[in-house]
């Protein structure tokens, strides 16, 4: 049985954890959609070693693939401070979206710069776990064609993969043999993102929704569960989350 949690406010993750039921937990250390870098309150801090395993989420404003330095050079500051604030929690893995290059861009330009902040990065313990997204212009990590490339550029590097259901189904992907494809791709997935989607398939919006409340056969994503063989994590509405981890546990 995979080890199952949520994603919870940085304020006092280990309250979470416990309300939920939670064996893993995933917060964002400071504001998703500022520049500001990663803060580690003092109860932020309890969940260290409590033995609840903790998955950082890079912020969403980081785009490490855009030709725009104006952007990519503080996106890759902000990922090397999350990175060594995620290390001193012992984190497993920090999550960053795959981002996006502009709609006129070559995409190559974005798999290049990736390969750029692995040859830059300096020596890191917690390794980058790198997300599919479920829309964004010229993304880097929608479809798997992309992430086939991606991880292509990235070829030599320690670099995981964290899957996100909503994501691959709004994105256009099918759930029923995605691990496979993935695998066959990555040759790893780190961490599933457990989620429904509010949208349809292939509609490109990125919102999530509890499980069985949403356009996904049900079965599907615990499908995508068994398959994986990952630590999992829901990113569901806060209210409905004890329930979802409960509802895998049941079915798994
Ligand atoms: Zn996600």
């Amino acid at each position: 049985m995979p080890r199952i949690g949520a994603h919870v406010d940085q304020d006092d993750p280990l309250a979470h954890a416990r309300a939920r039921d939670a064996e893993v937990v995933q917060f964002f250390l400071g504001n998703p959609q500022d520049w500001k870098g990663p803060v580690i309150g003092e109860k932020t801090r309890e969940i260290k070693d409590s033995g609840v395993d903790v998955y950082v989420h890079a912020p969403y404003v980081i785009n490490v693939a855009t030709a725009n330095n104006r952007i990519r050079i503080p996106s890759r500051k902000l990922l090397s401070s999350n990175l060594a604030a995620a290390a001193e929690l012992g984190a497993k893995g920090l999550i960053v979206h795959g981002g996006h290059v502009g709609a006129g861009d070559d995409p190559q330009k974005g798999f290049d710069n990736w390969r750029k902040v692995f040859e830059r990065m300096e020596e890191h313990e917690v390794p980058v776990l790198i997300e599919n997204t479920a829309g964004g212009g010229n993304a880097m990590a929608r479809k798997l064609e992309r992430i086939a490339r991606l991880w292509e550029a990235l070829d030599g590097f320690d670099v995981g993969f964290c899957l996100d259901t909503c994501h691959a189904h709004a994105g256009g992907e099918g759930l029923d043999d995605v691990v496979e494809r993935i695998m066959a791709i990555t040759g790893r997935i780190d961490l599933i993102h457990c989620n429904d989607s509010r949208d349809a398939f292939d509609s490109g919006a990125d919102r999530h929704a509890s499980l069985g409340a949403g356009q996904i056969d049900t079965e599907l994503i615990l499908g995508v569960c068994r398959s994986a063989n990952a630590p999992i994590v829901v990113e569901t509405p806060s209210e409905s989350q004890a329930q979802d981890i409960a509802f895998l546990r049941k079915h798994l």
